[in-house]
């Protein structure tokens, strides 16, 4: 059964787009296998987003994701298709570019403020959810 790891970061918790995230996803038909609210580590945030360490947003990223201003919310999503399905329903990662429809086209135009993420591959799935859930069989 194919999983994904979709989180609600810090900007999308504070203005109360947990819910509407949650439906969506609820109402496509896919299920809720994994849900955790929390502030993660600095070691955690470096880790999944360690492909982006050499770039110029990587610091503010990492702290605007584990600061505290607000907590993360990070789901594990199961059904046919949930990466790349789940990535469609996210829409671009430049919300500029998101299509009407999609969480990011419908709420935010700001890439550093993009409310979501979705694991983009089978094996950042996998990583994503060893990270953010203590690895496969825990949920
Ligand atoms: P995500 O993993 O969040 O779904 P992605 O894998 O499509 O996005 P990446 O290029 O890996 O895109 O970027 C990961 C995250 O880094 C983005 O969602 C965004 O929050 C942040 N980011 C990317 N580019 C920028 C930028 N130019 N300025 C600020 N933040 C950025």
């Amino acid at each position: 059964k194919e999983r994904t790891f979709i989180a609600v970061k810090p900007d999308g918790v504070q203005r109360g787009l947990v819910s509407d995230i949650i439906g969506r996803f609820e109402r496509r038909g896919y299920k809720l296998v994994g849900l955790k609210l929390l502030v993660p580590s600095k070691a955690l945030a470096n880790e999944h987003y360690a492909d982006l360490s050499k770039k110029p947003f990587f610091a503010g990223l990492v702290d605007y994701m584990t600061n505290g201003k607000a907590p993360v919310i990070g789901m594990v999503w199961e059904g046919p298709s949930v990466i790349s399905q789940g990535r469609v329903m996210l829409g671009a990662t430049d919300p500029k570019a998101a299509g009407p429809g999609t969480i990011r086209g419908d709420y935010c135009l700001s890439i550093g403020r993009n409310i979501c993420h979705g694991s983009d591959s089978a094996e950042s799935a996998e990583k994503e959810i060893g990270l953010w859930f203590g690895g496969k069989g825990e949920i």
